[in-house]
């Protein structure tokens, strides 16, 4: 089963499809992380993605479609996967959908959308934490969700860092980028039959009420 995660950045995609990737034994793929990693290693395709994240625009869907691909082509993800941040516009959704269809055609296709209001959402970044041990890579939330020890991630013991793009003027770029994609994103998975809208008030809730979802469409 391929799970594409929808939602506007900070609804939870990324906490969320970890919990479900532990609980369903399928590999979460987030392609924010698998740039930021690009970027890190100053590798051809993180030069290309940089200037766009800083801003807090989409890096074109040419680069975004060739990177995910390849990474849906290993073996690893032959039997499903957790897609967070993947896809953001109609263009990669129907590709991947065409993707899939012909790569991988036994396994399901479902989105989930994560419903959160914009006002919520930047509160939320403003305090969100990421452990810097990538293989980790656990979020926390200085109000919500904090870790134990102050900048320490409870998992590893490794750093806790902001994102560079954490900040209220990039998030607020972010979420308009959101919003302009999204009407047709949506439709796309409505129109095929494949979309389920959650509007989670606490963590729990979200992921009990995805889990029953997805039993009834095994
Ligand atoms: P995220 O970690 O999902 O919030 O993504 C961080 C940034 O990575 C986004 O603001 C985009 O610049 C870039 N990015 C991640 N996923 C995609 C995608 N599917 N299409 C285009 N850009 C993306």
């Amino acid at each position: 089963m391929y799970i594409v995660m929808l939602g506007a950045p900070g609804t939870g995609k990324g906490t969320i499809g970890k919990i479900l990737s532990q609980d369903m034994n399928l590999k979460h793929l987030s392609t924010g992380d698998i740039f930021r990693e690009q970027i890190s290693n100053q590798t051809e395709l993180g030069k290309k993605a940089e200037g766009y994240m800083k801003q807090g625009l989409l890096v074109p869907d040419d680069v975004t479609m060739g990177m995910i691909k390849a990474r849906l082509s290993e073996d690893d993800v032959a039997d499903g996967a957790i897609l967070d941040g993947f896809a953001r516009t109609a263009v990669q959704a129907k590709a991947l959908s065409e993707f899939l269809t012909e790569k991988r055609p036994n396994q399901s296709q479902i989105a989930i959308e994560l419903n959160v209001p914009d006002d919520v959402i930047v509160k939320r970044l403003a305090g969100r934490l990421t452990c810097s041990n990538k293989s980790c890579g656990a979020i926390y939330n200085l109000e919500t969700r904090p870790p134990k020890e102050k900048g320490i991630c409870d998992i590893c013991g490794s750093k806790l860092v902001k994102r560079d793009d954490d900040n209220e003027e990039t998030v607020r770029k972010r979420l308009v980028v959101y919003h302009q994609n999204s009407q047709e994103l949506l439709d796309f998975y409505k129109g095929n039959n494949t979309l389920y809208s959650v509007c989670p008030k606490n963590l729990d809730e979200a992921v009990n009420n995805i889990k029953e979802h997805l039993k009834g469409s095994n």
